[in-house]
């Protein structure tokens, strides 16, 4: 590809080739690479196309690499489609409109049409299916859903605004997968969505919200725009928007073309979480240059940014759980979830409207099975923590609930390392053997 680089450069050089011109600028692009795709750029005319399958075919000759013809295409801004099946043929290459999908990003689609968001949607639909929730652990089923969004967003949200109703669409295939159980749990949703959702700081489960990731994410763009003043994509996102010719805080909206006016908008939908935009990008002085509260390292962390909008509007009603990183994760969640009283107890069972024949404990089959009574005060839990307590070589330990446990838990020290043979680990053992036996 560096030999092809070379030959178009120095076409353009001698006039062979044009490229197209850049406004406010003096630059010309003719040709983009990435990796083994190439995408050339130049003015419509039957003449360029035809000086371009020369220089293809002087590429071929001079380094007996074959171009894929079959598998490129003729695009033609402005130009009707009879012109681009003629200017076609002496590439061999198929005619093509827009909009077309270059390296994974739609181009010429109207993105806030929810139904260009279909793709993402299908796929995420087939990633997060059905029968893969059958096969996963509670903690299991959150992995997948937050490691899938992360290959996602690389390509849409980082780009592109989404729609409210995309934005609800994917948090409810996420929501669903999540609480899709194998096929003998009924799918009671145990937790609310916005707890799911809520950073692990503010007592949620730190799944992360479709919004704030999309926002977070475009923020990065106007950071980058300033800082990254030498690339090419600033130069022309510059130019074509006359960016360099008005002060920041004159630019309009309206004069900005699609992709470029949603990222310039997004600082108005971090209003409403109460960022302002000067938080995210200021101009400091000459000598010191911009400055931003999200850039660490002089880089620019869109994860902080994105962890201060999902913390807006959440609180810690009864203290943050304590996370332990060494505890398999879906041990954790369900922890997690019985302290919260969100698991499936006969008396949580019966609240949720679930038809069974009995509130009784299925242990003792004397008490009723609350939460704190299957995993504390039942006598078969009691006698397991009983056995721990002697293990553990400590005084036996009158606990009536959960949230006493994690306390007691988190006085034996914390975070405790996984070779560590104290109490607090063996807790956690304990728990590990409960979740398992549920
Ligand atoms: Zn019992």
């Amino acid at each position: 590809m560096e030999g092809l680089n070379i030959a178009l450069k120095e076409a353009v050089v001698k006039g062979v080739f044009q490229g197209i011109s850049i406004p406010n600028s003096d630059i010309k692009v003719s040709h983009l690479f990435y990796a083994d795709d190439a995408l050339f750029i130049d003015e419509w005319s039957s003449q360029n196309i035809k000086k371009l399958a020369r220089i293809l075919k002087c590429f071929q000759v001079s380094f007996s690499l074959r171009v894929n013809f079959n598998k490129s295409k003729v695009f033609g801004i402005g130009v009707n489609s009879q012109d681009v099946e003629n200017g076609a043929l002496p590439l061999g290459c198929e005619p093509s409109a827009l909009p077309f999908t270059y390296l994974g990003i739609p181009v010429g689609m109207n993105m806030n049409s929810k139904s260009s968001w279909n793709p993402i949607l299908e796929k995420l639909i087939n990633k997060l299916s059905r029968w893969k929730a059958k096969t996963l652990s509670f903690g299991g089923r959150v992995t997948l859903a937050k490691a899938i969004l992360g290959n996602l967003s690389t390509f849409y949200l980082s780009l592109f605004t989404a729609p409210s109703g995309v934005i609800e669409a994917i948090e409810k295939i996420r929501r669903n997968f999540i609480w899709e159980g194998p096929e003998n749990e009924s799918k009671i949703k145990w937790v609310a969505w916005d707890r799911i959702i809520a950073p692990k700081e503010v007592g949620g489960l730190g799944l992360g919200s479709i919004k704030a990731l999309n926002l977070a994410l475009l923020a990065k763009w106007k950071w980058r725009i300033v800082n990254e003043y030498d690339s090419l994509w600033v130069k022309i996102i510059k130019g074509l928007h006359s960016l360099d010719m008005i002060q920041p805080s004159q630019i309009s909206s309206r004069y900005l073309s699609e992709v470029w006016r949603n990222i310039d908008k997004c600082k108005n939908a971090l209003g409403k979480f109460s960022i302002a935009d000067t938080k995210v990008i200021r101009w400091k002085q000459v000598d010191t240059g911009w400055d931003s509260n999200f850039v660490f390292d002089g880089k620019f962390r869109f994860v902080a940014l994105r962890g201060k909008i999902e913390r807006v509007g959440h609180w810690i009603p009864d203290g943050a759980f304590m996370w332990c990183n060494w505890i398999p994760f879906k041990v954790s969640c369900f922890v997690w979830r019985a302290r919260l009283d969100r698991i499936p107890s006969m008396n949580a069972l019966i609240t949720q409207g679930v038809q069974i024949q009995t509130l009784n404990c299925n242990a003792c089959i004397s008490d009723t099975e609350f939460t704190d009574h299957m995993l504390i005060t039942c006598p078969f839990a009691d006698t397991i923590w009983n056995r721990v307590w002697n293990w553990c070589g400590i005084m036996s330990h009158q606990l009536t609930n959960i949230k006493e446990i994690l306390n007691f838990a988190a006085d034996c020290g914390h975070p405790p390392r996984k070779e560590e043979n104290n109490e607090c680990s063996h807790f956690w053992c304990i728990m590990g053997y409960l979740e398992s036996k549920k």
